[in-house]
Parts: C-alpha cells; structure tokens; sequence
C-alpha cells in the first residue's frame, strides 16, 4: 500500500520523535469526502492512531479549514487521550488538548460581510448548490449538482467582489474569506517552528500554504521536511506537483500515519 517514497519519510520522521512534528488536514485527508459536509468523519481508527502518535511525538495537530469546534468532538479531544491539537479555520482558531477553543473576536463588519455574502449566494443559489456558513469565511459547495459548477463559480466570484471576500477554491467548492484570514501556512509555521522533522499531509488547494510553510523551515533550518499529497480523481494538480509524497486516498494516508507510529513505537 506504501510505496518506496512513503517508507522512507517513515523512517526519516521516526528518528526522533520528541522532535518531530506531524501534521494533517482533516477532510479529504482523514475523513473521506462525503456529500453533506456536516456528515465528515475520520476514518475508523484514525482518532486511535493520532493519539497514539501525539502521545509520543513532539507536536502533533490537525490543521483544518473547519471551524476548530467542529474538529474538536471529531478529534475526540478534551477526553485526557492525548496531547494532540486542533487548528480551525485555517489557523485562525485553536482548540487544546482539553478541546477548549480560542479564537479572535471578529470585527462586526466582517461579520456582517460574511452574512451579507451567505444570504445573497442563497438568493441566486443553483439547485443542489448548498451555502455553508463558517466564522471567517462562507463556502459554496457543488458536489450534489457538479453540473452547476460554472454557475456556482461565477455566483462565487461576483459575490466576493462586492463584499471584499477573496475566493478560495477547494474540492467542489470554493469559499470566500475574509481578506485578513490566515491561510494554513501560519498554523504550521508555528507548530512546527523549531522541529527537526516535520510533516503535513493534505488533499487540496488549501494546503499548499502548508507545503510552502514546511519548505521555508527546511531552507531555513535544515530540518527534514515531507509534503504529502493525499490524492483523488479531484486532486488538483498543483498538489502533485508540490509533493515530496503521493498517497492513494484517506486509508492509504492512516496507513501511512500509523506506519510512523508503529516505526517509532520499534526503536
Ligand atoms: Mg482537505
């Protein structure tokens, strides 16, 4: 299930635990893609395996675009398992390892560009195309009616400009965000500031900021570093592109954690 490449960031990043960093999205990483987003969850034994790998190693978080409260029941944190951590919303929110959230007081116009924005996607809304609504951001998604993409994508873009939203694509889906949102990169300059090794795994556009965040720690401090793309029929090519890493889908990508685990637990 692992090819050559996948073993041997194993070995590399099971060296040393205490000083390595692993790091992982959730949708489409852990939890595989499912039509109502509000039904994603990880993959049975995937909760068993970060745990277990934040019991050992020196950081390990998910890094998500889902609001930190909805990660933190799916993470099964604030339960006493485990050091692991949670960032939402693109690093804009942070949930401990007692699932307690912290986030930015948002400003009332960027509440209220959020909401303005939600309601007029829902006024011109394709049918089958569903509003999601988030804290920083609000996304459209298409996956229940891909044939209304184009639309969608064109309702998406005209709304961002009229209330100084930035569109974000993501799979079947795109959101538009506050300018001053953080992307992924900031979350995992941070956690993995100081590592020696490190890892991020993703599926999507929005996890590229995370690749390059983990290429700016390697130029910078010569710490080993892996970008892992966890792909799909929808994997956007860039992702590929950037990967030191390819892996075949959310089990490949459990296989791949708890090979790091296993390696680790060895030595
Ligand atoms: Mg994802």
């Amino acid at each position: 299930m692992l090819g050559p490449p996948a073993w041997a960031a194993v070995a590399e990043l099971a060296r040393a635990p205490a000083q390595t960093c692993v790091l992982t999205d959730f949708d489409g990483t852990l939890a595989p893609i499912v039509g109502d987003p509000a039904d994603a969850n990880a993959l049975p034994g995937a909760l068993d395996v970060l745990h277990r790998l934040a019991r050992r190693f020196g950081t390990v978080a998910v890094v998500s675009g889902r609001p930190a409260a909805f990660l933190v029941p799916r993470l099964a944190l604030g339960e006493g398992r485990s050091p692991l951590r949670a960032y939402g919303s693109y690093g804009a929110e942070r949930a401990g390892p007692d699932g307690h959230v912290t986030a930015p007081e948002r400003a009332a116009h960027e509440a209220e560009a959020i909401e303005a924005a939600a309601r007029e996607l829902e006024a011109g809304l394709p049918a089958g195309v569903e509003v999601e609504r988030k804290r920083w951001s609000v996304a459209l998604h298409w996956r229940n009616a891909p044939a209304e993409r184009e639309r969608a994508e064109h309702l998406a873009t005209a709304t961002a400009g009229r209330h100084g939203l930035s569109p974000r694509p993501a799979r079947m889906a795109v959101e538009l965000v506050l300018p001053a949102a953080p992307d992924k990169g900031s979350a995992v300059a941070s956690l993995a500031a100081g590592a020696r090794a490190a890892c991020f795994l993703g599926d999507d556009s929005g996890d590229l900021p995370a690749f390059a965040a983990l290429d700016e720690l390697h130029d910078r401090t010569a710490a080993y570093t892996s970008r892992i793309a966890v792909a799909s029929d929808e994997s956007p090519p860039d992702l590929l592109r950037a990967a030191d890493v390819v892996l075949d889908g959310p089990a490949t990508a459990l296989a791949f954690l708890a090979a790091i685990a296993d390696r680790a637990a060895a030595r």
